[in-house]
């Protein structure tokens, strides 16, 4: 095989990769989105940060069902989930 050839072939084994993590960013967003959508329109799933304005997106990376700024100014949490948080830290042997 010529350099060539091996610098081809390098590059389209670099394509597919950056193709398959697009695929993953665009399914892992999907699923985001669907979970939004289920909530059916509830007053927090249209709430904007009030710093900077932007839709607020589910807090997917900690599990809290919350909702989050994407500049991470702030978060929307129920009362629910604030009252078990502290809870949790006022009692952290418990679950
Ligand atoms: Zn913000």
């Amino acid at each position: 095989m010529s350099n060539d050839e091996k610098d081809k072939l390098g590059e389209l084994m670099h394509n597919s990769r950056i193709a398959r993590e697009l695929e993953w960013a665009r399914k892992h967003e999907e699923e985001l989105l669907a979970k939004l959508r289920a909530r059916k329109g509830g007053a927090e799933a249209n709430a904007n940060c009030p710093e900077c304005a932007q839709k607020l997106v589910e807090d997917a990376e900690h599990g809290t069902g919350g909702l989050v700024c994407p500049e991470r100014h702030g978060a929307w949490l129920s009362w629910d989930t604030i009252v078990k948080m502290l809870d949790r830290l006022a009692h952290p042997k418990s679950d």
